[in-house]
């Protein structure tokens, strides 16, 4: 407030003290000749030009004391004088994001925003109320808006709850990204749709609970079910590769943790000890991934061979391979043909889910490129970032699909990387959904899913999808 009182050369702090000098020099040149008076024509006359000098110096007084009340009021009322929709009431909480730049004319910095400005309030009409506020004139935005440096830019949600204000020169790149960042989507289309959500399941899951995969939630081949011991009782997995999923995930002390696991005969349909079989691997001509089968004997193995190719390798050969990619995120095995290609600093790794793919920036805290797909079309997406933001998404329509589950406790968490993806739009999203029945979660912005994982200590992301955390119980 000192600032802008001693920036702005409207305020009136400097008149009175003119005005004073003034006055004390009349009395001091009516002193002066009054005495002269005296010299000359005595006591008397003194008297009389004393009574003068007197009424002199008492008018000039009234006139300081209405000079400077003049200006005091003046002041008071220019702050009362801020137009009605200039107040933040009216200018944010009317369903649309809002930046308030508050700065004076004269300003440098001030001079340079308002081009920016002007053109946001072109680009993003009916998106973005963007509005500058004119400090010099009315400097009683000052405190309505809590500014000490000129220009302040204050960033709104569209509930008129502020999010962010930075002070001095931003530049346009700065401010659409930092919205970005902020997770407030300024394309048309995701303003409209990202209201999206399903909380309470279409269908009721009532397969029986031993058909489920622990890992991934779908149904159990019971010709590739792998069963493993733990502490609380036996896990079914739908398949070798969920188990190395969840082996992945494991925080525990993993020596001798083959010993805990079983696979099924592909021929005898029994459960066999998993270290001691052997496994056909070979790639599905139609997805490009790995089909693995388990078996008791070579012979039983060499005669499946036959018919579906691949090669027959052992346990040991088959954990190396399963574990050979993994998410850069969660560290999580993946296949390549299913994970999202991250690119980051020149290197390759993969992402087990679109969220995780953008968790790359936050865990390495480098500029990253993902190249994802449509989970209902398989159309490619790519999101390029930069210092967190989200810097470009192709196509700008792309939504992601945030899977989550309620928790005994009511809280929502998310349901696990099973369970989210990135559509090119949101009515691949919906469709997505209707076809999935048991999914809960909403639809979120792209540049959300890479803040909420922008905001993640490096605490949350050592732990991130570790089993217990996020995995489906
Ligand atoms: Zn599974
Ligand atoms: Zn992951």
């Amino acid at each position: 407030m000192e600032m802008l009182l001693q920036q702005c050369p409207c305020s009136g702090g400097k008149g009175s003290p003119l005005l004073l000098l003034a006055v004390v020099a009349g009395v001091w040149l009516l002193a002066s000749w009054a005495r002269s008076v005296y010299r000359k024509e005595g006591v008397s006359l003194m008297n009389k030009v004393g009574k003068i000098g007197i009424v002199v110096v008492l008018i000039a007084a009234v006139v300081v004391v209405i000079v400077v009340k003049s200006n005091k009021s003046g002041q008071g009322t220019a702050a009362q004088e801020i137009p009605a929709e200039y107040m933040p009431g009216q200018l944010t909480g009317k369903g649309l994001p809002a930046l308030i730049d508050v700065g004076a004319g004269i300003c440098i910095p001030c001079k340079l925003m308002a081009p920016i400005l002007e053109e946001l309030k072109k680009e993003m009409e009916g998106r973005l109320v963007v509005q500058f506020l004119d400090i010099g004139r009315f400097p009683a935005l000052a405190e309505v808006y809590r500014i000490s440096i000129q220009p302040t830019q204050i960033f709104y949600d569209a509930s008129g709850k502020e999010l962010f204000r930075h002070e001095a020169f931003y530049s346009k790149e700065d401010i659409l990204s930092k919205w970005k960042e902020l997770g407030v989507d300024l394309t048309g289309g995701q303003l409209q749709s990202s209201t999206f959500e399903r909380l309470v399941p279409a269908k009721t899951d009532d397969r029986p609970k031993d058909s489920i995969c622990y890992m991934c939630d779908g149904d159990i081949n019971p010709k590739t079910l792998v069963t493993v011991q733990t502490d609380k009782g036996p896990v079914r997995l739908c398949s070798p590769h969920c188990y190395f999923i969840m082996y992945s995930c494991l925080t525990e002390d993993k020596a001798g943790f083959e010993k805990k696991v079983s696979v099924t005969d592909w021929v005898a349909d029994k459960l066999i000890p998993a270290a001691s079989a052997v496994y056909l691997y070979a790639l599905d001509s139609r997805t490009g991934r790995p089909m693995v089968k388990a078996f008791a004997e070579a012979e039983r193995a060499r005669a499946e061979q036959e018919t579906s190719g691949g090669n027959i390798i052992d346990w040991t050969m088959l954990q190396e391979k399963e574990l050979a990619a993994r998410c850069g995120f969660c560290d999580r095995a993946v296949y390549r043909e299913d994970a999202a290609v991250v690119r980051a600093a020149g290197v390759y790794t993969w992402g087990c889910c679109s969220h995780c793919a953008l968790g790359v920036a936050a865990r390495t805290g480098l500029d990253i490129e993902v190249h994802e797909h449509d989970r209902l079309t398989a159309q490619e997406i790519v999101v390029k970032t930069l210092n967190g933001s989200v810097a470009s998404l192709e196509p700008a329509t792309a939504v992601a699909w945030f899977g989550q589950r309620q928790r005994p406790d009511g809280a929502w968490g998310s349901a696990g990387c099973f369970h989210q993806g990135f559509f090119v739009n949101a009515e691949n999203l919906k469709k997505w959904v209707e076809q999935n029945p048991y999914e809960t979660g909403r639809l979120i912005s792209v540049s959300q899913t890479l803040a909420d994982k922008m905001k993640l200590s490096p605490q949350q992301i050592q732990k991130a999808c570790k089993i217990g955390e996020c995995a489906p119980k």
